[in-house]
């Protein structure tokens, strides 16, 4: 066993860290005052490839793993989570077309969103169906050679600037199996009936675009149904199992910088006459952060590996994912008391941390479900 990143591992995590502390705080305040997404920083990270890191190389990405991807993740979002996911543009609904799509679907889309030329969603929410994924609605009902496509997606992130999105569609409503029930699409935004909604107002996470999508009679030929009709669930289960290993890493990487703030402070901040530092009562804050993002980063690196020796395990990613964003949110809140007064106004980074750190507690599976997902592990009820 070997408690240590490859050369090249510890190479990229430097750069994503390099790149990050270099170009993020130049958008990081306007971008979430503004709620607006940064393209100009998008293009410069494109243009240093840290972006569709798991594309394989044949389709024009780097083709690394949920590993690598991972330490990215952790690294931007160590600066910035919101940039961190409002950089991750083309990862969303790339892996389904990587892992389940056609020849042509690859050809057509992965070399675009590899560069950064195209940007992608992955349309698998609605209003109504968050947790319950089996539950969502929208119908995809055959005519000839054809699908038309009909109704509301909610919280699709980055619909609002994508190229294409991955739908998530009921096309068997009669199937007794619920999870049998749908089929995924592949939908150009530019096709007609297409249109979508900014939601306004979010918590944190503010440069990264979300929307309600809306899909009025939209027609896509044969050729856009993505892997199986009727695999829709399963095959969005497995994406899940590797992308919430991101959100766990956008976790860790929130801590982490939450920890690097609080370093920084207690040291410089005195009060009684000496730095906040010297006070036991911080160091203790400082030790169990340090300690909860070490274990949250193992839970989180192992399951990557995991994913990458093709045994992608969702207890273990479901562990990573409660683990980070719990420790995410709980750094967070520390790193503000740490700061005191100062840490509770916007024109602090820390005030940002603690905004952006609860949504890794929400978004790809609540921790409520992860829990769920540990515990029919435990006792059997499902498999892997
Ligand atoms: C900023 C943002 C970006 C997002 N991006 C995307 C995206 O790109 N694509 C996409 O498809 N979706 C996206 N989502 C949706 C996200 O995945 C859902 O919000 C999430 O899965 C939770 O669903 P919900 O909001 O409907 O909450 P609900 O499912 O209504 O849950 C409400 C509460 O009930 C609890 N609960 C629900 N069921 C159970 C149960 N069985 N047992 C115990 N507790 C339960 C939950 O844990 C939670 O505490 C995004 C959401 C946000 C906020």
């Amino acid at each position: 066993m070997e408690f240590k990143l490859s050369p090249e591992q510890q190479q990229i995590k430097k750069a994503a860290y390099q790149l990050a502390k270099q170009e993020f705080p130049k958008y990081a305040h306007a971008s979430d005052q503004d709620e607006a997404w940064p393209r100009e920083l998008f293009e410069t990270v494109a243009g240093q490839n840290f972006i569709g890191i798991t594309i394989p190389e044949e389709y024009g990405g780097p083709g690394l793993g949920n590993l690598e991807n991972a330490l990215i993740m952790e690294q931007f979002s160590r600066v910035d989570g919101g940039l961190a996911v409002a950089m991750n543009a083309t990862t969303f609904g790339s892996e389904m077309l990587h892992r389940v799509g056609t020849e042509e679907q690859k050809e057509a889309w992965l070399a675009k969103l590899a560069s950064g030329e195209a940007i992608s969603g992955a349309a698998i929410s609605e209003a109504n169906a968050g947790s319950d994924v089996a539950s969502a609605s929208l119908q995809a009902t055959k005519d000839g050679d054809e699908w038309v496509l009909d109704g509301q997606k909610y919280w699709i992130t980055n619909a609002t600037i994508a190229d294409v999105l991955v739908v998530l569609a009921q096309t068997d409503p009669d199937e007794d199996n619920r999870h049998a029930r749908h089929s995924i699409f592949l939908v150009e935004t530019d096709r007609e009936g297409v249109s979508s909604n900014k939601i306004e107002g979010k918590l944190g996470i503010r440069a990264s675009p979300t929307a309600e999508v809306v899909l009025e009679d939209v027609r896509v030929p044969e050729e856009n149904l993505v892997g199986e009709r009727g695999k829709g669930f399963p095959y969005v289960m497995r994406f899940f199992n590797e992308t919430r290993i991101m959100v766990a890493a956008q976790g860790v990487g929130i801590a982490q910088g939450a920890l690097d703030l609080s370093l920084e402070y207690a040291q410089k901040r005195e009060q009684f006459g000496q730095p906040i530092a010297n006070f036991q009562a911080i160091q203790f804050k400082l030790a169990e952060m340090a300690t909860r993002i070490e274990a949250s980063r193992l839970m989180t690196q192992k399951a990557a590996w995991l994913a990458d020796q093709g045994n992608a395990q969702p207890q273990a990613s479901s562990k990573a994912k409660w683990f980070s964003g719990e420790t995410a949110v709980w750094c967070a809140d520390e790193a503000v008391q740490v700061h005191g007064g100062s840490g509770y106004v916007a024109e602090m980074d820390v005030e940002r941390f603690y905004r952006d750190a609860k949504i890794t507690e929400i978004y790809e599976g609540t921790k409520e479900i992860h829990k769920l997902i540990i515990a029919r592990h435990l006792l059997g009820q499902i498999r892997g």
